[in-house]
């Protein structure tokens, strides 16, 4: 399964936020795998319209979909040298599909910052840059095998010294491999380098429980806003010690705590939804009287290969998927009736499934 990490300096609010998601996190005895690793949590991920199938075909059972959070300790200045967990840290790192980097935006004399003081873009500098290093690194490594080939002409190394042409300067300034825009080809070869800076980054600013009620013209969260904002990266603003609390509460006890702080989302979830759509996820449905479920797919898959998703069986002797969109389902309140209006689709092999879509597969067994 996809994975997010959790990364940022010590300090900032990594394990409040992880004991939340562990806390809130999806029952135990469902996903045994995620209990033998205490660096990863499994999260539901929170769906209005999983809530409106249920009342619209009263199932016996609902069941959500997941992902999972790992949680990546050990970041100091100097890890692209081996300081610390340095390496260990970058090896988690380059495990993980996409990262939330958790920035300090909370003042607390109580609580010491590693650098002194409370300065959220420095912070972000400080990992962004011990992770700079480690890319240009492997492309300086990669440059020098690949430019030998090069001159003899060979294609496939040409094309791909053109593209570390593209990401070594810019690594040299400091700076994201992100920032930089490729084409479908060239898309393709940065995969295959597998480097730390291209992954997709959500920057997770966690303010204090005084600051969470208007972050709109918080100080400290403006500037994470505006360093993101060049990276073309969201922000999510959370309160973590909050979370912590809002994560031991039942959904009634939840909902009125949230209604007290004014606020209409927990962080959480909002963070959740975020970092599912950051993965390039979607879900899409199956909805029966036994069960109405929800299963994540990757955007751009075909049907039968979301078929497989639920069992290798439906992908090899997939047929069609019998398909409704769930504006559909919700206007026409059921299967029968969006039927009967001729809004329920006979889909084939090619059909890329859409977020939302509800399914019924035909396959031969
Ligand atoms: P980590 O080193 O990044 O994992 O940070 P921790 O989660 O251990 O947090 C460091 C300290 O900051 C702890 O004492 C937390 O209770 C405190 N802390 C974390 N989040 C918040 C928050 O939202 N508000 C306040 N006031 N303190 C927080």
């Amino acid at each position: 399964p996809l994975t997010a990490g959790i990364v940022g300096l010590p300090n900032v609010g990594k394990s409040t936020l992880f004991n939340a998601i562990t806390k809130a996190g999806a029952e135990a005895a469902n996903y045994p795998f995620a209990t033998i690793d205490p660096n990863v949590g499994v999260v539901e991920v929170p769906d209005y319209r999983l809530t409106r199938l249920t009342e619209l075909v009263t199932p016996k059972k609902t069941i959500p979909t997941t992902f999972e959070f790992t949680d990546i300790a050990g970041i100091v200045k100097g890890a692209s040298k081996g300081e610390g967990l340095g390496n260990k840290f970058l090896a988690n790192i380059r495990q993980v599909d996409a990262i939330c980097h958790v920035v300090r935006c909370f003042e607390d004399d109580n609580i010491i910052h590693v650098e002194g003081k409370v300065d959220p873009i420095s912070d972000i500098e400080t990992i962004n840059l011990e992770l700079v290093l480690a890319d240009l690194e492997s492309v300086e490594k990669r440059y020098t095998r690949v430019s030998k080939i090069a001159r003899t002409k060979d294609k496939e190394a040409v094309a791909e010294l053109a593209v570390l042409d593209k990401i070594k300067p810019v690594l040299e300034e400091g700076k994201s491999a992100r920032s930089i825009e490729f084409n479908e080809d060239e898309e393709k070869i940065v995969r295959s380098l597998f480097l730390l800076t291209t992954k997709p980054v959500l920057y997770v600013a966690n303010v204090s429980e005084d600051q969470v009620a208007d972050t709109e013209n918080d100080e400290l969260v403006n500037q994470v806003r505006k360093f993101a904002e060049e990276e073309k990266a969201e922000v999510i603003v959370i309160c973590a010690r909050i979370e912590e609390e809002i994560a031991e509460l039942e959904d009634e006890e939840k909902e009125l705590f949230l209604e007290e702080l004014g606020i209409k989302e927990s962080g959480l979830d909002k963070l959740i939804r975020s970092t599912y759509n950051l993965l390039g996820l979607g879900t899409y449905f199956t909805a029966g009287v036994q069960e109405v479920r929800a299963w994540t797919f990757k955007k751009g898959m075909k049907a039968p290969q979301t078929a497989g998703i639920i069992h290798s069986d439906f992908e090899r002797g997939f047929i069609r998927a019998e398909t409704i969109s769930y504006e559909d389902f919700d206007k026409y309140e059921s299967e029968q009736a969006a039927k009967e209006a001729g809004r329920m689709r006979s889909e084939g092999k090619e059909y890329v499934v859409k977020d939302g879509d509800i399914l019924l597969f035909r396959f031969n067994v």
